[in-house]
């Protein structure tokens, strides 16, 4: 298949960037793949909303890039977070103008407070505000007749320098697999989008879905993309305890806000102890405060109290919440909830510039696998989605120019070999894929989770090596499977986290290891 423009991943970021690339470029050619279903993805399960600066009477671009900076621990790009406290405002008319729906309250958006934030500023649609924003942006994108979409089409590898004959430093595309046709299938393109997400999946508990396996991340790094700051995995400290349908449900932290309160088994409050912000600390300290004391009292989950939130407010303002607790028996407001933190961001990925493009040319990547300078060592709450806006609408921007630059001819793209069509396979998984790539996620969040040694990370790095070995036999002796390319890239990054670890000597952010403290 040979196309202008690929974009692997239909969470918001990729979706931003084709609409408004699609929308003043109808002769530009457009492929967008996903892996699962269109809709499924890390966007889709986003509840506090995006925070963007939109009542000047009470809050200010000041205040907001002041609290990003704050929760970033000092290590922001300050130019960075200037650009997209400022622009968010624009990005967030447009995403309105193409559909999303949002609270209002007299007319005018109404603004929520998180963690963090010094005023209220959180744009939401009750507790579903990316299954709101996903729903739009897909019945926008399927308007453009010039754009394709290719659900179950997983990326294995970018295309490169190395399976052509150019020295460009370029990116040409990606081989992918198609589940439908039971093949990986060569997809050539001028300018290629990585829009796939987080890697969550590396740890036992995940707010992300079971496909945020860090597939963009494990295939930038086998074709040698700068990336940085990976160790800044941010947990979040309530999910939900038991798993619904096999996934960590998240307990938003506007409950927190709310009023809700922390308490361990003895009914004692123990944020307190930790911080004067208690459990409106940033969520590092919130995470970290919650993982102390399971580890003191031995248990495995802490209790999130939200008998002081009236049934009233549950209903309109965290209705899934409200349903879900019910669908396990615990009945709100009276009942407290069993939570635990889990991953839930990464911080890093791969390095861009301010148009999103990646070190090597012709590869963007935008959202949650980028790293953009806007985080620092700890995501403000809020502020990704705000991201994923900010930079779509600069990469679209970028792309256009470079479009109309000198680019290789369409006998170059004929001339990169297809990948051996014969090496997919549908069928059964290989048993020791699942064992592995649990075995993978319970080092993970022993060793290289929220609180880290350096004996743990060393320990983990030879147990690492072990795995990756293992998965490097199974590869080269077996057709690849679905589940066989997500532990390749998971053990990948894995490594990488580990080894950027070990390299990391001051706690900062998200980032602690007890031998620093
Ligand atoms: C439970 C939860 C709540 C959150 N709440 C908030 C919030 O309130 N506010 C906020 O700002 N942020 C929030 N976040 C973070 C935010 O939702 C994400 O950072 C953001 O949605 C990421 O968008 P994205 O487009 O980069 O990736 P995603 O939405 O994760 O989309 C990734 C896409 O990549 C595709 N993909 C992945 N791998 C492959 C592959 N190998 N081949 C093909 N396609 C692939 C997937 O199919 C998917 O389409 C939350 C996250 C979670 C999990």
């Amino acid at each position: 298949m040979v196309k202008d423009i690929l974009v692997i991943g239909t969470g918001i970021s990729g979706l931003t960037f084709a609409i408004h690339l699609a929308e003043e470029n109808p002769e530009i050619s457009m492929v967008l793949i996903s892996k699962s279903d269109l809709n499924e993805g890390n966007t889709r399960y986003a509840q506090g909303g995006i925070a963007v600066v939109s009542n000047f009477k009470k809050d200010s671009f000041e205040k907001h890039i002041k609290d990003t900076i704050i929760a970033g621990d000092g290590a922001c790009d300050p130019e960075v977070v200037k650009y997209v406290v400022e622009e968010g405002h624009y990005r967030l008319k447009e995403l309105i103008s193409w559909g999303t729906e949002f609270d209002t309250k007299k007319q005018k958006l109404d603004l929520a407070r998180e963690a963090g934030h010094s005023e209220k500023r959180i744009v939401h649609y009750k507790d579903q505000t990316g299954l709101k924003i996903q729903e739009a942006l897909i019945a926008k994108i399927k308007t453009f007749p010039n754009i394709q979409l290719l659900e179950r089409h997983t990326l294995v590898d970018l295309i490169t320098d190395h399976h052509s004959k150019a020295k460009a430093n370029r990116c040409y595309g990606a081989y992918v697999i198609s589940q439908e046709e039971e093949k990986i299938i060569t997809i050539t393109a001028k300018v290629t989008i990585l829009s796939t997400g987080g890697a969550g999946s590396l740890y036992s508990h995940t707010t992300n879905p079971d496909i945020a396996t860090g597939d963009g991340l494990g295939a930038a790094y086998r074709a040698r993309v700068h990336m940085e700051r990976l160790p800044y995995v941010q947990f979040h400290p309530t999910a939900l305890k038991p798993k619904i349908n096999d996934h960590t449900f998240l307990i938003t932290e506007a409950v927190r806000g709310a009023g809700g309160k922390l308490l361990n088994s003895e009914g004692e409050r123990f944020m307190l102890k930790n911080d004067p912000r208690a459990e409106l600390a940033p969520r590092d300290i919130v995470a970290r405060g919650i993982q102390l004391e399971l580890e003191k009292q031995k248990e495995d989950f802490v209790w999130l109290d939200g008998s002081e939130i009236e049934l009233k407010q549950w209903k309109s303002h965290f209705p899934t919440i409200l349903e879900t607790c019910k669908s396990i028996g615990i009945n709100l407001p009276e009942d407290p909830i069993p939570v635990v933190p889990a991953a839930h961001y990464f911080c890093g990925g791969i390095k861009v510039n301010s148009s999103s493009e990646s070190s090597l040319k012709g590869l963007y990547a935008i959202g949650e696998c980028s790293a953009t300078g806007l985080h620092g060592a700890n995501r403000l709450a809020s502020n990704s989605l705000l991201e994923s806006l900010v930079f779509s609408f600069r990469a679209a921007q970028d792309v256009k120019i470079a479009l109309k630059q000198k680019l290789p001819d369409t006998d170059f793209y004929a001339s990169i070999p297809e990948w051996n069509g014969d090496s997919y396979s549908n069928s059964k998984e290989i048993d020791s894929i699942q064992l592995l790539r649990g075995e993978l996620q319970q080092l993970m969040t022993q060793y290289v989770g929220i609180f880290k040694t350096n004996e743990g990370l060393q320990i983990a790095e030879n147990k690492i090596d072990t795995i990756y070995r293992k998965v490097n036999e199974i590869y080269n002796s077996h057709k690849l499977t679905y589940g066989l390319c997500e532990l390749r890239n998971m053990v990948s990054i894995a490594y990488l986290i580990t080894k950027q670890s070990q390299e990391i000597s001051e706690n900062k952010g998200v980032f602690y290891n007890n031998d620093y403290a």
